[in-house]
């Protein structure tokens, strides 16, 4: 059976187009008493962004904090805080920032229909009513998280997406402009997010033309923007993220990601900068995308955190083999249907005692 997945429905793309967003959410206020709720990463809480949102006397603005990536109790907290102040559902909910704003967007979106603690839903198809309208805007690129069908929360138990076709983003609004202040290094780390998608969907066994089709793409465009300057690089590199995020819809990461879930876990580290410590190590089972993540590492002048886990209490370091183990699909993609011959306990071990 062939997977027939959820896409985001509506989607603009340019260069200043977020001015469009007070149009696009008009028709979807119903009548006076509308409300809307923007989730804004609060790192723009004093940039021009504030005065920008097009706020009715009824929304509510919510600067979230980003330092930790999302948590199930965060998302449970901000949906509570949202149904007291409005006491009332909201006709939608936007979501302004990186993969993590995002990611909370799509969760309290989705936990505002559907009853519970957002630990319930980390799993696949375990969400049953359809979310809040709801809209992403990206401030940085690479993870996908816009086309994506998962929010990426850590629980108590695990660090799961809430997977569903209700999780999709009804709106994207992709500004390139709204990219262009973010460090160098945060900008890189998750640029690498959208590389390594490419490479882990490009070599995977799960590969279709589908999904080499958009992976190919977006491995050119991370390339071209990591390894030149050129005015375009925020134009492509939203692209890039976008067809990268379309190229794994249809297939699956793969060691990088599940290693690099396992390093989150345990130490925090985030998406980015932890798949990009990851993958300095794969080369026995990525060497050519090794080998031009190294180019453009070095061309953007950056180093990679070492030593994270050397020293490391055994305990914690069998946790992190129990986070990369449980993702399946992840191994299978990479390795084939036997990947558990290819791939023991102690082979992951060495390589996480390496970073
Ligand atoms: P992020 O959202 O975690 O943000 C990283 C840092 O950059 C934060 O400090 C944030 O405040 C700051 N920032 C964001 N935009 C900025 C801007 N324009 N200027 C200055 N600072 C800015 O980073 P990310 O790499 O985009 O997202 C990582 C998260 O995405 C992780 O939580 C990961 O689990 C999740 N993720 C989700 C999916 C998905 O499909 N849902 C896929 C991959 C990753
Ligand atoms: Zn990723």
């Amino acid at each position: 059976m062939y997977r027939n997945f959820k896409m985001v429905s509506n989607v603009v793309y340019g260069r200043g187009c977020f001015s469009q967003l007070d149009d696009i959410l008009s028709e979807k206020r119903k009548g006076r008493n509308s409300s809307m709720v923007f989730i804004v990463d609060d790192v723009f809480e004093d940039s021009d962004i504030r005065e920008r949102l097009p706020v009715n006397d009824r929304d509510l603005v919510l600067w979230i904090n980003v330092d930790d990536e999302p948590k199930t109790v965060y998302v449970d907290e901000l949906t509570q805080q949202v149904k007291t102040v409005l006491n009332d559902i909201p006709d939608g909910v936007i979501g302004i920032g990186g993969g993590s704003t995002m990611d909370i967007a799509k969760a309290v979106a989705l936990m505002l229909t559907n009853p519970g603690s957002s630990a319930d839903y980390q799993g696949w198809d375990l969400i049953k009513q359809p979310a809040v309208y709801h809209v992403g805007i990206p401030t940085l690129s690479g993870t996908g998280a816009e086309v994506s069908r998962t929010t990426v929360l850590t629980g108590p138990e695990k660090k799961l997406g809430l997977n569903s076709d209700y999780t999709v983003f009804d709106q994207i609004v992709l500004d390139p402009e709204l990219i262009s202040g973010a460090p160098k290094d945060q900008r890189f780390y998750t640029g690498m997010d959208c590389f390594i998608h490419c490479v882990e969907s490009l070599t995977g066994t799960y590969l279709n033309a589908f999904s080499q089709g958009y992976g190919e793409k977006a491995y050119d465009l991370c390339k071209a923007v990591f390894l030149e300057e050129a005015p375009e690089n925020d134009d492509n590199l939203m692209m890039a993220s976008y067809f990268g995020g379309m190229s794994i819809a249809y297939s699956q990461v793969g060691i990088c990601h599940a290693l690099s879930y396992g390093l989150s876990f345990v130490l925090g580290v985030h998406h980015g900068i932890g798949n990009s410590i990851v993958f300095d190590y794969l080369e026995d089972f990525y060497a050519e995308g090794v080998a031009e993540f190294r180019q453009m590492l070095k061309r953007q002048g950056l180093e990679l955190p070492r030593n994270l886990v050397a020293g490391i209490e055994q305990d914690k370091l069998e946790k992190m083999v129990d986070v990369a183990l449980v993702l399946e699909p992840l191994w299978e993609n990479a390795l084939g249907m036997d990947w558990k011959k290819k791939m023991t306990r102690d082979i992951i071990k060495e390589l996480y005692l390496k970073m």
